[in-house]
């Protein structure tokens, strides 16, 4: 029997397995296979606070490591399956091993909706992003062709256009889906141009991406435009599959949560799983902090 469960150990589980080590719960961390989440796929963080030069993704997730190790909570590398949280104590599956806990950290993480592309995987990181914020000032002088046309689509586009020279949208719709302000402001940005009715076929590029292969989707035909970056902005899927038979989860999949409490006691969400706004490395280890506290709360209390 475990005080806490962690599952997912990226910036968030990773942070709320520091404070529950150091805590001295009897915590233990399902990481998945790869433990660090999306910022293991970074090449170079910029804005975390504490490394001036910034540091690469693999680096900060191995400091993060050593840290959890170093407070003692036990990690296993493996996917929880599946879990029941009908009775107390709560249990965890992975395959048909069961870990049963009195409080629960969810750390999931959510994933782009990616165009599916080899080129785009193999060039994540690489001048292919998914998130403005993390990586625009990359992109100082730059061009960058951003895909999608929905609220965030746009906003990010927005943002890039404060250090990138040129910003074209590919969008495979006749009209975007945003709010009339961002849509005025994208129209009237001299940075910007657009492309409706394409579809990105192809990234182009060894290392680096170099361009993109577009199809016009009236008349089928195809261009390469050459371009130093790509942001994918198509959406987001929230890593909560696991739990819609135990959880409640709002109309677009997120758990519904009051902070980081969820609506069953000693359960709590941190990160990106249900975050539709910042999405942030330090937002993702501020949740896990506050998810951690709360389960130590709660186990006091208990
Ligand atoms: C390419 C890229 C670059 C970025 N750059 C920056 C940046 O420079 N600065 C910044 O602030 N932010 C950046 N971000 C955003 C930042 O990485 C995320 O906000 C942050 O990683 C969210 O942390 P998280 O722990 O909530 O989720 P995640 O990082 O998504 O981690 C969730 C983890 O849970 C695991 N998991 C899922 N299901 C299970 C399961 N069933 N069992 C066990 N484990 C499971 C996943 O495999 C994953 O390892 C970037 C994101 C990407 C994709």
């Amino acid at each position: 029997m475990h005080d806490l469960i962690i599952i997912g150990a990226g910036p968030a589980g990773l942070t709320a397995a520091i404070y529950a080590g150091r805590a001295k719960l009897d915590t233990l961390l399902i990481a998945g296979k790869t433990p660090g989440g999306q910022i293991y796929l970074t090449y170079q963080v910029e804005n975390y606070p504490g490394f001036p030069d910034g540091v690469t993704g693999p680096e900060l997730v191995d400091r993060m490591v050593s840290q959890v190790k170093r407070f003692g909570a036990k990690i296993i590398e493996e996917e929880a399956t599946k879990v029941d949280f009908t009775s107390d104590p709560y249990k965890v599956y992975i395959k048909d091993e069961v870990f049963e806990t009195r409080s629960v950290i969810i750390a999931t993480g959510s994933r782009n909706r990616l165009l599916g592309l080899e080129s785009e995987s193999r060039l994540m990181g690489r001048g292919v992003f998914v998130c403005a914020t993390c990586d625009a000032a990359l992109y100082e002088e730059l061009r960058v062709v951003a895909v999608g046309g929905g609220e965030s689509a746009l906003q990010e586009a927005l943002d890039i256009t404060k250090f990138a020279s040129e910003v074209i949208i590919v969008h495979r719709g006749e009209a975007f889906s945003a709010q009339r302000y961002l849509i005025d402001e994208v129209e009237k940005n001299k940075k910007i141009t657009t492309m409706m009715r394409h579809t990105v076929e192809e990234i182009i590029g060894d290392d680096f991406v170099t361009g993109v292969r577009v199809r016009n989707l009236e008349t089928g035909d195809i261009h390469e435009l050459q371009t130093d970056g790509v942001l994918i902005a198509i959406g987001w899927l929230p890593n909560t599959q696991l739990f819609r038979d135990q959880l409640k989860l709002t109309d677009k999949g997120y758990i519904s949560a009051d902070g980081v409490k969820t609506s069953k006691p000693g359960i709590f969400v941190a990160g990106d799983l249900n975050d539709t706004l910042y999405r942030q490395l330090a937002t993702a280890c501020g949740s896990g902090c506050k998810a951690a506290l709360e389960a130590e709360w709660y186990l006091g209390h208990r």
